[in-house]
């Protein structure tokens, strides 16, 4: 069914949803100053008019999360503390980086267990995008368009106008509920079917492992990317983390056992005891990060690429490396390889 409905109607609508959700959206961290998934209570703190600078999976996988309890002689798992389900209102392009991100977690072997207990709290309600923004290549990574949502919205919130009415789709039955009594409407929520960057994912096979990962182009990093991992940290598609046991007092046994984002990016990823690591430069961190991307993830999972093409790496990033111009230029120097053309970087 469809409906439209006002401003102030939606927020009893999120009242209602409230009581079973805990519901998220894109809004203003005014401390940071930036645009990230946030507990939201009214309609008009949705930011529509930008993309979030942070992804949605924050909103459940937490960058630093306690896995349990342990002291002398027992351990205890962490509670989770809120029993209510998780409602997201997010783009297409996050509910499809949250797909390949199950993937990773969820069927890469034995599922998950942490990642699992809040994922399958998640609903999504699918925030309408029919404009692309500056840094997006959605379209080209097949991530502009979904069905995987409970309810989708037409929202305006731009220069904190709210006066044109919320246009609702509900596709879940389980959410008509809340929508009852709202004005009938024909609505069907539309999808970016172009973007301003395209992106040109290189095509590449085992056999070509070895001599692409010796190609001189990924040297061009070693001076520019300072191992900040900022790229990693916005990315709704990286998955990695850290597990550290941190005792609560030296010389005691009680304490917690925690995880922690990490990121492929920074210099110490792959350092093992005795100070060994496995790839050594920036350069070889940028190649297993487009790897992981562009070829890992398909070689295993044998579809989509892994990257939703959302941009926030490229918004980012400090030292202005785009990850957009990084892929493309990898296609070009393959390109080369493969026609016995000079390669541009030497
Ligand atoms: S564009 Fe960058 S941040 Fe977005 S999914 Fe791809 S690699 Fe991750
Ligand atoms: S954000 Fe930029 S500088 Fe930082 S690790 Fe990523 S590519 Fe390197």
């Amino acid at each position: 069914m469809g409906y439209q409905i006002d401003y102030e109607a939606m927020d009893r609508i999120l009242e209602q949803l409230a009581k079973d959700y805990q519901i998220f959206a894109p809004k203003w961290d005014r401390q940071k100053k930036n645009v990230r998934y946030g507990i939201i209570r009214s309609i008009a703190e949705v930011v529509t008019g930008r993309q979030t600078d942070f992804s949605i999976k924050e909103a459940f996988y937490p960058i630093s999360q306690v896995m349990l309890y342990f002291r002398a002689d027992n351990v205890e798992e962490e509670e989770l503390k809120d029993p209510r389900k998780i409602l997201i209102l997010c783009r297409p392009c996050d509910i499809n980086s949250i797909r390949r991100l199950d993937k990773i977690f969820l069927e890469n072997g034995a599922p998950d267990y942490f990642y699992a207990r809040l994922r399958e709290k998640v609903v999504f309600a699918l925030l309408e995008c029919r404009k692309s923004f500056e840094d997006c290549f959605c379209v080209s990574m097949q991530s502009n368009i979904t069905g995987d949502y409970a309810f989708a919205l037409r929202l305006d919130n731009r220069d904190g106008i709210t006066a044109a009415p919320i246009l609702v789709q509900v596709a879940d039955a389980a959410f008509e509920e809340y929508f009852a009594g709202a004005e009938a409407a024909d609505f069907q929520p539309e999808f970016v079917t172009e973007n301003k960057k395209i992106m040109h994912a290189p095509e590449i096979s085992r056999a070509d492992l070895k001599e692409i990962s010796d190609l001189e182009y990924w040297k061009q990093f070693d001076d520019r990317c300072i191992g900040c991992g900022g790229c990693n940290t916005v990315c709704g598609t990286c998955s990695c983390f850290d597990t550290s046991d941190v005792l609560y007092a030296e010389g005691k046994s009680d304490g917690e056992r925690r995880r922690v984002w990490s990121s492929c990016m920074i210099p110490t990823f792959t350092e093992t005891a005795g100070g060994v690591r496995a790839r050594k430069t920036p350069g070889a961190n940028m190649r297993f990060k487009v790897f992981h991307k562009f070829y890992d993830f398909r070689a295993r999972f044998g579809e989509d690429n892994m990257c939703v093409g959302c941009g926030r790496c490229d918004m980012r990033c400090p030292k202005d490396i785009s990850f957009f111009d990084t892929v493309n230029g990898l296609t070009e120097e393959i390109r080369k390889m493969k026609t016995g053309g000079e390669p541009e970087s030497k």
